[in-house]
């Protein structure tokens, strides 16, 4: 079992979850990050940290397409392991729907 990203943090990114991770397992892509499910270890604590709510264990049905994407995507992003800059927007993008399909990238972010 591992701990997912899900589609709130598109945009978001405030990065609270990744100091508080104790594996260091977060990796960053151009407007989100995600979770290495190998190297997680369940531990629980980014979840409340994250202020958009979208970290959710992977117990949770319907995350297949997101457990996926963080496989996949922590294997080439960068590990980032300091809070860098919210972008300005980010408040504006909270809660959104349908961020996936408006702005999802699988670029990697500059960590
Ligand atoms: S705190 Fe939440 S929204 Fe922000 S980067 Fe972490 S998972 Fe994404
Ligand atoms: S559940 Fe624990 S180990 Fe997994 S990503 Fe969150 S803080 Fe890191």
């Amino acid at each position: 079992m591992a701990y997912v990203v899900t589609e709130a943090c598109i945009k978001c990114k405030y990065m609270d979850c990744v100091e508080v991770c104790p594996v260091d397992c977060f990796y960053e892509g151009e407007n989100m990050v995600v979770i290495n499910p190998s190297e997680c270890i369940d531990c629980g604590v980014c979840e409340p940290e994250c202020p958009a709510e979208a970290i959710l264990p992977d117990t949770e049905g319907g995350l297949d397409k997101w457990m996926e994407l963080n496989a996949t995507l922590s294997a080439t992003w960068p590990n980032i392991t300091m809070k860098g800059a919210t972008p300005e927007d980010a408040d504006s993008h909270k809660g959104e729907e349908g961020k996936f399909d408006k702005y999802f990238s699988d670029k990697p972010g500059d960590a």
